[in-house]
């Protein structure tokens, strides 16, 4: 396998995820901005439970076997958990020219289908706001330089992370949460 980079294969709640964000060195890797994307498949419907240990490691096989990559994206976000995958402080794989500048964050559902408002679908947007938070503020960087994956120019993804997945939305409550956080 090409340099395949071990998983880190941990799940954290939003506390939990905010406190290991702080145990990160960030030396040769440090990322300049994040890159939101949707899994598309499979969907909130195909994960009822969000993820298990065994689909993250069917993930490991996906990308390290199938597809002959050396990582994936960081994060897997679903309605319980953030999972972490590719470590936070080595670069990932998942958007072609941005893959040495930034990090990946994969939000479990088909936000072109999904519900991002209500149910489940609301459930990882709260968990993808908290962990989006942890990681501009444990990286001092702005939150308006959000990127979705569609965004990127060589992209096929054009859709990614889905149509009910607002920026400007995300952005706005990444920015709340700091606040509030610091408020605290
Ligand atoms: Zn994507």
């Amino acid at each position: 396998m090409p340099n395949w980079k071990p998983i880190v294969g941990l799940a954290f709640n939003q506390d939990e995820f905010e406190s290991y964000c702080h145990t990160i060195q960030w030396s040769a890797f440090k990322p300049k901005f994040i890159v939101l994307h949707n899994t598309g498949l499979p969907t909130l419907n195909m994960r009822p439970e969000g993820f298990t240990l065994q689909h993250i490691q069917n993930l490991v096989h996906y990308y390290r076997d199938e597809l002959k990559w050396s990582a994936g994206p960081h994060l897997f976000i679903d309605d319980h958990k953030i999972w972490v995958f590719t470590p936070l402080n080595m670069s990932g794989i998942h958007a072609n020219s941005w893959n040495k500048l930034s990090l990946g964050v994969e939000i479990l559902g088909d936000y072109d289908k999904d519900i991002f408002s209500q149910g489940r679908g609301l459930a990882v947007r709260k968990n993808a706001i908290a962990a989006l938070a942890s990681l501009h503020t444990v990286l001092g960087i702005d939150v308006s330089t959000l990127k979705f994956h569609k965004e990127e120019p060589n992209t096929t993804h054009k859709n990614c992370p889905g149509k009910n997945v607002i920026k400007q939305e995300v952005i706005a409550e990444v920015k709340d949460l700091i606040s509030k956080r610091k408020g605290a």
